[in-house]
C-alpha cells in the first residue's frame, strides 16, 4: 500500500439519539480533509451540532461512481476523506459499497469506524435467535417481485432482517404473511428516539390488526422452523392449491405432483384430499 496515499474513513452517523456520536467518530471528522455525505444538508447538522467545520461534498446513489473518481483522485494526492451516508453505516441500504469497491481496486486503505446501526440494534432486542441470521434489507417495491423475494426466504431457517418505510409495512406483512404462513416477527419501531417501541408479536396476529405506523421500523422474522420434510409438503401444498385455482381437476393436480416430487401418489391424495 503506498504511504503516501490518503485514506478512506467509513464513519456512521447517529440513527436518532445523537449521543451515539463516539469520540472516534468526531476525532476522525476533525482530521480529515473533505467529508464525503449522502445529503450535505444533514451532514452539515450534524457538523454545526458538533462544532467540526469541514468541506463537505455530496455523494449519493445517483452519482456514487462519478465521485468515487474524485474521491480516488484526492486520496491519491494524499488527502484523507470521510464517507457518511444519512443514517447509520454507509454501504448498508445507503451508498458507500461503490466507494470501497473502488478504493480496494486503487489499493487504497479503507478504515470503517464502528457505530449504530439499525439493523443490529433491533436484531439484540428481537427476542429472536442471534446466532445466525440474515440481513435482507429492503425487499422491492414491486408487488410481484416481492413476493418472488419473499418466496426464495421461505426455507431460510435463520432469522431474517427487513428494512421497511411506515407506508408499506402492512402490504409487507400481508405478503410476508401470505407467503411464509405463521411466524414470530418482531417491529422495531425509532430505534434510539424517544418514541423506541419493539412489537412481539406474529404474523398472523398483527395482519390481523392493519395498524397505523408512523416512524421508522425494522422487522425481525423467525427463521423457517419446520423440518425438511414438512417443507417441502408445505412448498407441494402451494402447488397442489395453485394447481386447483387454475381449473386443474384434483386428482390430475395428485398425479402430476407424485410425479414431478416422486411421492406416492396416495400419500399426496390422503394429505390434500381427505385431510
Ligand atoms: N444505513 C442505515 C443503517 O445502517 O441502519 C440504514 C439506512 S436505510 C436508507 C433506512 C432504513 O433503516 C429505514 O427505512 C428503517 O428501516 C431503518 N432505520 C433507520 N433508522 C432507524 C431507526 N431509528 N429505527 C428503526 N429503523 C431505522
Amino acid at each position: 500500500m503506498n504511504q503516501n496515499k490518503g485514506i478512506l474513513y467509513l464513519v456512521p452517523s447517529p440513527i436518532g439519539n445523537l449521543n451515539d456520536i463516539s469520540k472516534r467518530i468526531i476525532d476522525t471528522l476533525n482530521s480529515v480533509d473533505y467529508i464525503f455525505c449522502e445529503d450535505t444538508r444533514n451532514t452539515q447538522k450534524l457538523l454545526n451540532l458538533l462544532n467540526i467545520k469541514k468541506t463537505t461534498i455530496s455523494c449519493h446513489e445517483h452519482n456514487e461512481k462519478e465521485m468515487s473518481f474524485k474521491l480516488i483522485s484526492f486520496i491519491n494526492e494524499g488527502k484523507n476523506i470521510a464517507y457518511m451516508s444519512d443514517a447509520g453505516y454507509p454501504a448498508i441500504s445507503d451508498p458507500g459499497e461503490i466507494l470501497v469497491k473502488e478504493a480496494s481496486k486503487n489499493n487504497i486503505k479503507v478504515v470503517p469506524l464502528s457505530g449504530p446501526t439499525a439493523s443490529l440494534t433491533a436484531l439484540i432486542a428481537s427476542s429472536l435467535d442471534t446466532s445466525h441470521f440474515l440481513f435482507y434489507g429492503f425487499l422491492k417495491s414491486k408487488h410481484s417481485e416481492r413476493l418472488k423475494e419473499i418466496e426464495n426466504l421461505k426455507t431460510f431457517p435463520h432469522t431474517i432482517i427487513l428494512y421497511e418505510a411506515p407506508h408499506r409495512i402492512n402490504d409487507t406483512l400481508k405478503d410476508l404473511y401470505e407467503v411464509l404462513g405463521d411466524r414470530k416477527i418482531t417491529i422495531a419501531r425509532e430505534l434510539s428516539k424517544i418514541h423506541e417501541e419493539f412489537i412481539y408479536t406474529s404474523l398472523k396476529e398483527i395482519t390481523s390488526l392493519n395498524k397505523e405506523y408512523k416512524g421508522e421500523l425494522v422487522l425481525v422474522l423467525e427463521g423457517n422452523s419446520l423440518s425438511k420434510e414438512e417443507t417441502d409438503l408445505s412448498i407441494i401444498k402451494d402447488k397442489y392449491n395453485e394447481l386447483i385455482k387454475n381449473n386443474v381437476s384434483k386428482k390430475d393436480a395428485i398425479i402430476s405432483l407424485s410425479i414431478i416430487y416422486k411421492i406416492n401418489k396416495n400419500f399426496l391424495k390422503k394429505m390434500f384430499i381427505n385431510e
